[in-house]
């Protein structure tokens, strides 16, 4: 089966899974907005044989959410989110942003969107730019 690569944003975590992606999880609760920092995290789930360090396991720390089977796992250096294993150890969890190639996903679904902060709502109807616009 086809596998793809994903790394950290400086490179020091890379790792390669199989391309075959069931559900792309687009979360907006509470924890996941903290973690990313942005309106949602959006996490693919793999099967662990589906899954290989490639580089840096070592650099990567881990921070598990109390009480929830949640983690944020990122590299030492960069800051980047990585993947990280779920709670018992079946699966992992990759951001899909994380990957560098493009990515098999068949099907997309939202989740938690009762949590989702009002700044991201209708996002469809905020103007788009191609690139950071003249502002001044
Ligand atoms: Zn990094
Ligand atoms: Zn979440």
């Amino acid at each position: 089966m086809k596998k793809i690569k994903g790394s950290c944003l400086c490179g020091v975590v890379s790792f390669e899974v199989t391309n075959t992606f069931e559900k792309l999880f687009l979360c907006s609760c509470d924890q996941c907005r903290q973690i990313t920092g942005s309106a949602f995290a959006s996490n693919l789930f793999v099967g662990i044989k589906g899954f290989d360090w490639l580089n840096g396991i070592d650099d990567i720390i881990k921070y598990q959410v109390p009480g929830r089977d949640i983690s944020k796992s990122f590299c030492r250096v960069c800051g980047a989110g990585v993947p990280w294993a779920n709670g018992n150890g079946t699966k992992m969890i990759v951001p899909a942003g994380s990957l560098n190639e493009p990515v098999n996903v068949v099907e997309r679904i939202r989740i938690f969107a009762s949590e989702q902060p009002i700044w991201a709502s209708e996002l469809e109807q905020t103007p788009a730019h191609a690139e950071f616009p003249d502002l001044s």
